[in-house]
């Protein structure tokens, strides 16, 4: 049977953006934007929302055992590993519109699209929608793709509790999604991710998709140093033990470092604790937090060399004791070839600008490519801004990406 597809199919820009603006009226913010946090009444009127727009296109619904939602649209080979297109309807308590539900409903209108045009797959469809992404009401962040990737139990899901002390299992109970599908890696032949870029490149480079090629690494150390605190009128300088001497040099070396691993590298000094904190007192001890990020994990362990060596050898010369206590460690995630090529394939058919782009920020799937070939496209979102209620994005660029996810699942369910 000769495949009714051609180089040309785009999906309804319209009916997504109303599917999008429709999910939006669910938990809304109070400045334009969404409210609706993990398994909150808002998140299962969402959930309930999508799962019946789902069944109206034909899919059905299994959810497993940690609220992750699966709609499935039946392949010609019902045995045959799924093509999955999956990222989360939970938002920050001030969060946007588009950020994970863009992902989840461009899925929906990839479905919605094939059923207009009558199309049908070797392997079936999925869209996942995944649970507590944003990890600002349980912590960690990307909690059920976590769980469905065997990076975390179940139990230890179960168990997490919001500021109120709610447990994760509980309120999961309440809003009626503890389903009994297994919470496990199961094959996938392809996972895909549409998503906003969160960031400023693609708008500034007028580009309209970004084809992902993988996720930073990234490493959180706290560093303690400690001098003498001292009367800042009667010591010398030169007989202080001051900190700053250390600090300011350290600081500066940590930018330094990032450029000149420039266009990737990053570092991020967000935070700073003076101790005893008095204007005309040496400072006794500083605390300050070191961020920093490259998508290449040998280069990012070189990075991280290097600043652990400067470190010591700034702080010996200045007499400070020093302790750089590693914090978190997040590996890199170098996105699988394939998808990779599939998604600019399709940029490149259907005639958008693209560029390859590392995403900054984490997604369900750098949980997904633990067990799953996985890829993901991003499209501009205005100004960069994102976890704000000000998010924005085009409705044509949101209809691109779509379109996008729409070749490459085509392609990977074909075979
Ligand atoms: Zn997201």
């Amino acid at each position: 049977m000769p495949t009714p597809w051609t180089n040309t199919l785009t999906v309804d820009g319209e009916r997504l953006w109303s599917a999008l603006m429709a999910m939006a009226e669910i938990g809304p913010g109070i400045a334009g934007g969404c409210n609706r946090q993990a398994l909150t009444d808002a998140d299962r009127e969402g959930r309930d929302l999508f799962v019946a727009w789902a069944r109206d296109a034909g899919c059905t619904i299994a959810i497993d055992q940690v609220g992750n939602i699966f709609a499935r649209r039946a392949g010609r080979d019902p045995d045959a590993a799924p093509v999955l297109s999956g990222s989360h309807l939970d938002t920050q308590p001030a969060g946007g519109r588009f950020d994970g539900v863009y992902g989840v409903l461009a899925g929906l209108e990839v479905v919605r699209t094939l059923n207009d045009r009558g199309i049908d797959t070797l392997r079936p469809i999925e869209i996942a929608c995944w649970t507590n992404e944003e990890g600002s009401r349980f912590a960690p962040a990307m909690l059920g793709s976590g769980v469905a990737s065997g990076v975390y139990d179940m139990d230890f899901a179960y168990s997490r509790t919001d500021k109120e002390g709610a447990t994760f299992g509980d309120e999961l109970e309440r809003i009626g999604y503890r389903g009994d599908t297994p919470a496990a890696p199961r094959p996938l032949a392809a996972v895909f991710e549409a998503h906003i870029e969160q960031g400023p490149i693609l708008e500034h480079e007028g580009d309209t998709i970004g084809i992902v090629t993988g996720i930073q690494g990234a490493y959180w150390f706290d560093v303690i140093l400690d001098g003498q605190s001292c009367h800042a009128g009667p010591t010398p300088m030169e007989m202080r033990r001051d900190p700053w001497r250390a600090a300011a040099a350290i600081i500066t070396e940590c930018l330094a470092i990032a450029d000149r691993n420039a266009p990737h590298g990053r570092c991020t000094i967000g935070d700073m604790k003076v101790e005893p904190g008095s204007r005309n007192t040496v400072p006794g001890r500083l605390t300050f937090p070191i961020d920093i990020r490259h998508p290449d994990m040998a280069r990012l362990d070189m990075m991280v060399a290097e600043l652990k060596s400067f470190v010591a050898a700034t702080c010996s010369l200045w007499r400070i004791d020093h302790r750089v206590e590693q914090i978190w460690r997040m590996p890199a995630t170098t996105f699988d070839p394939g998808l990779v090529d599939m998604i600019a394939d399709a940029a490149t058919t259907l005639g958008y600008s693209n560029r390859p782009i590392v995403s900054g920020a984490g997604h369900d799937s750098l949980h997904t490519a633990q067990f799953a070939p996985t890829a993901m496209i991003f499209v501009p979102c205005a100004d960069g801004l994102s976890h704000n209620e000000a998010e924005s994005a085009t409705q044509s660029d949101l209809a691109a990406g779509a379109s996008v996810l729409l070749h490459a699942m085509l392609k990977a369910a074909s075979a």
